[in-house]
């Protein structure tokens, strides 16, 4: 059962921002608004999440941290509509087969909290204590049950990168959510919590970049979109600030960065990638279902119609821009 374990969260767990992604995700399902990850060397060492979420109940733990747990799953159509982030169970049963953990927690009908620790997938201890509210989760020495996977990690740095390139994109789908990242004792992301998108994205592309978005608010059944497209001041030589989420999810997709540059054709010059923060919705059952986890590819069913009509959003709200126009 150890070795199935180990296996399993061998799927999810592959580097340290596996682990702050999936921390982190939980957070926001307990309705957390002050999120602050604190890594160390790059998370290998040391990964922290707390939250102010709804915390844990102290006979709940060992429950949550047993595989295939999940509290947030009652239909099959909760699955399809992807809403709460973590849906499979398998988050924390995986992070504690991997390394050693601690939380320390108090749900919010109780009166005291508790802290406990795992170590390789087995509780060690467990007792109550005092605890304002919400979750905190330590997660060291990562993978040092599991050597292979240890030697499969990048650099400190890069690392670090990774974990911070995740949290950026957190931060914009969860505008309300105040975002904290600390790297070896330096904040490095700190995001306002406001509610509004566009403050999050003057505090990570800065003001004069906020200042040249066009506000996207299109609807094109079953489509809809929103968010931001830059003008033709921001155009970038490279395709990194082209931000998409489909649900809220955050998601990689090159159809639809490529369709995003189309959309462009006529205004910009070639190999020009116009900025984008990008959220669209889309019904459930034009998705593929059966997303792993910990992955950012999505399966989009009907893809080049999905495309054709963003193209046409885009294009539309250009038209409708007279910053275009004037330029
Ligand atoms: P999932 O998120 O898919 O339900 P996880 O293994 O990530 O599975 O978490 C198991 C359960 O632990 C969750 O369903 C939730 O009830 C509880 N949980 C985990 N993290 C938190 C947190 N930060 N705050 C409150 N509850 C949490
Ligand atoms: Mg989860």
């Amino acid at each position: 059962n150890e070795t199935i374990n180990k296996i399993a969260a061998g799927e999810v767990i592959v580097r340290p921002v596996s682990v702050v992604k999936e921390l982190v995700e939980n957070a926001i399902d307990a309705g957390a608004n002050q999120i602050t990850v604190i890594i160390e060397a790059g998370g290998k060492n040391r990964i922290t999440v707390q939250d102010n979420g709804c915390g844990i109940a102290y006979n709940e733990i060992p429950l949550a941290f047993k595989r295939h747990a999940t509290s947030k799953l009652s239909t099959i159509d909760d699955l399809e509509s992807i809403e709460s982030l973590g849906f499979r169970g398998e988050a924390l049963s995986s992070v504690s087969a991997v390394a050693k953990v601690q939380i320390t927690t108090r749900f919010t009908n109780e009166e005291v909290g508790s802290l406990t620790l795992f170590e390789g997938g087995k509780l060690i201890n467990q007792r109550v204590c005092a605890y304002n509210r919400g979750t905190e989760i330590t997660v060291s020495d990562l993978f040092y049950n599991t050597p292979a996977r240890r030697k499969h990690m990048e650099k400190d740095k890069k690392e670090e990168m990774i974990v911070r390139d995740l949290l950026e994109k957190i931060a914009i789908s969860h505008p309300r959510v105040r975002f904290q990242l600390s790297c070896n004792g330096r904040i490095v992301l700190d995001t306002p919590g406001t509610g509004k998108v566009i403050d999050v994205v003057a505090g990570l592309y800065g003001i004069d970049v906020a200042a040249n978005l066009i506000a996207l608010n299109y609807e094109n059944k079953p489509m809809k979109l929103a968010g931001f497209v830059g003008n033709l001041k921001t155009m970038r030589n490279h395709r990194d600030d082209q931000v998409f989420f489909i649900n809220g999810r955050y998601i990689k997709n090159s159809r639809l960065a490529q369709a995003l540059d189309e959309a462009y054709e006529g205004y910009s010059m070639k190999h020009q990638h116009p900025l984008g923060i990008i959220f669209m919705t889309l019904p459930g059952r034009m998705l593929d279902i059966n997303i792993h986890p910990a992955k950012t590819e999505i399966k989009i069913l009907n893809e080049s119609l999905v495309c054709l009509l963003f193209k046409q959003g885009i294009r539309e709200t250009l038209r409708n821009t007279n910053l275009i126009v004037e330029l």
